[in-house]
């Protein structure tokens, strides 16, 4: 669906400019434009610069906040057409095929691990017998069998108290063979999550559930950083956007995902505003961002005009809804995609972005805690 269109930073996602109208200027670089889409940089499909006297060249990086454009006759320098076509829906990106390139790299490095006589090992910690808990263990042993990593489960009774919790990652911290350790949530009632996870040990906690790692989030430090948020730094890396200066705003400031990619993002020298259930006039603030994380946990709370045109949208969000016509459920995130997708630039969508990606990240900390360990 490619159309020529022309979107600037208004709202209202009308072009603001037609084509062969003039843009204001600032710098001629662009000159005798016969024919010129400008838009942003992240709905660009196809740009071409066509220098009269020069090879035409691909334009790779073009940014419209950037691109000064004007008619024939109206520059000083003249000989160069431009041309370009744009989306007039966002680029979906595909968290699974990101997914697959990290696990790629991992293989490699386990195997060259391997080969130094070093193995990756990941024990988890499971203590509560619900059936998702389970599925998710066997998923998650069946993935690092793919991988060579080795795959320990410690299935501790049901209704385990915390002494007993506690007593077997204790043991695991100990074990020289263990290098990756994590304990699967929910915990039974009555114990306290936050203790037990602060009870790993700090090189070996590769969900970055320790405060002492959460801690290194904050100055900076990615190793063992949570897994989440990693995973929506790489989905949010992936478009190319330069951070340095993009306004960011995440809703939802969970310790597990919001405060913690707003501390990886305030490192990459973004601006960032940390918004929750108590904020005033979300949109307000969602209006005026490059990106917007959502991971409020709440189907449709951000809608297109909600939005800038062209900004990058990250789902993070994951709902189960009943469709009240046909009763079947299925899992959506916090974004009404139908209204979303013409005037974003990007979306990581819900399923097949966020998810595969925190799962990538969990083993690219599994393979970083293993590399730690000196050989
Ligand atoms: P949480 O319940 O701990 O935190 C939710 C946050 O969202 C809070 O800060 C709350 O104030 C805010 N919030 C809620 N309603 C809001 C609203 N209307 N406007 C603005 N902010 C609002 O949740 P969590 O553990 O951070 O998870 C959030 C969502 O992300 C859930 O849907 C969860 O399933 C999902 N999640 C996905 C992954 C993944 O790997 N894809 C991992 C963790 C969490």
């Amino acid at each position: 669906m490619i159309r020529k269109t022309i979107v600037d930073r208004r709202h209202d996602n009308r072009p603001r400019v037609g084509l062969g109208q003039r843009l204001s200027l600032t710098e001629h670089r662009l000159c005798h434009c016969s024919e010129i889409t400008v838009t942003q940089r992240n709905r660009i499909r196809d740009a071409r610069v066509l220098n009269r006297g020069h090879p035409s060249s691909a334009v790779s990086d073009v940014n419209c906040d950037e691109l000064k454009v004007c008619h024939a006759g109206d520059c000083s320098r003249t000989g160069i057409l431009a041309a370009m076509t744009a989306t007039d829906t966002a680029t979906l990106i595909d968290g699974r095929a990101l997914a697959s390139k990290v696990k790629e790299t991992l293989a490699a490095r386990i195997e060259e691990l391997r080969n130094e006589g070093r193995s990756v090992r990941l024990d988890v910690v499971l203590a509560d017998e619900n059936p998702a808990g389970s599925v998710y263990a066997r998923n998650q042993a069946k993935m690092c069998e793919e991988l060579g990593i080795e795959y320990r489960l410690h299935a501790v009774v049901s209704d385990a108290e915390f002494d007993v919790i506690a007593s077997t990652i204790q043991r695991l911290n100990q074990d020289d063979r263990v290098t990756a350790i994590m304990v699967q949530l929910p915990l039974p009632d009555g114990v306290d999550t936050h203790r037990i996870q602060s009870l790993i040990a700090v090189e070996k906690d590769v969900e970055g559930v320790n405060p002492a790692n959460i801690g290194g989030v904050l100055y900076g430090r990615r190793a063992l950083a949570p897994c989440t948020a990693l995973a929506t730094m790489r989905l949010i890396e992936s478009t190319g956007i330069e951070l340095a200066g993009a306004e960011v705003v995440c809703v939802g400031a969970s310790t597990i995902v919001g405060r913690p990619v707003a501390a990886l993002l305030m490192e990459a020298e973004a601006t960032v505003v940390s918004t929750n259930i108590h904020t005033h006039d979300l949109a307000s603030h969602t209006r005026r961002a490059d990106v917007v994380i959502s991971a409020a946990g709440v189907p449709g709370l951000l809608t297109g005009e909600m939005i800038r045109p062209g900004a990058i949208i990250i789902d993070v969000g994951i709902n189960r809804i009943t469709d009240p016509e046909t009763g079947k459920t299925r899992t959506v995130g916090d974004i009404d995609v139908e209204s979303v997708l013409p005037v974003a630039g990007y979306l990581s969508p819900v399923p097949g972005g966020v998810g595969p990606m925190t799962v990538a990240m969990l083993l690219r900390n599994t393979v970083a805690a293993a590399d730690e360990v000196p050989g």
